[in-house]
């Protein structure tokens, strides 16, 4: 994915879900960047992740589950409806 945050140009994000959105916070400046459904993207995203349950400065709370998010999608769109932000980490 090429892509950079619009205001401070870093290349790096935290891939976060909330509520019903997936969106990708630079993980330099904390804007947020792309906003787009959960539901719509989840099934697309391939390769493992740690699914990891964080607060809003981004520090790990628990982590919730490892693999392809495909297997999860049910369970963190649960989490992320109850108002819990959940970290899509890359391994
Ligand atoms: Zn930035």
């Amino acid at each position: 994915m090429d892509l950079r945050c619009h205001i401070c140009d870093s290349e790096s994000f935290h891939t976060l879900v909330n509520y019903g959105s997936y969106y990708l916070q630079c993980s330099n400046c904390d804007t947020q960047n792309v906003a787009t459904s959960f539901i719509a993207i989840g099934p697309q995203l391939t390769g493992k992740y740690d699914i990891i349950e964080v607060d809003d400065q981004i520090n790990e709370i628990k982590k919730l589950a490892t693999g392809k998010i495909a297997n999860f999608i049910t369970m963190i769109s649960k989490e992320a409806y109850q108002g819990k932000i959940i970290l899509l980490k890359r391994k």
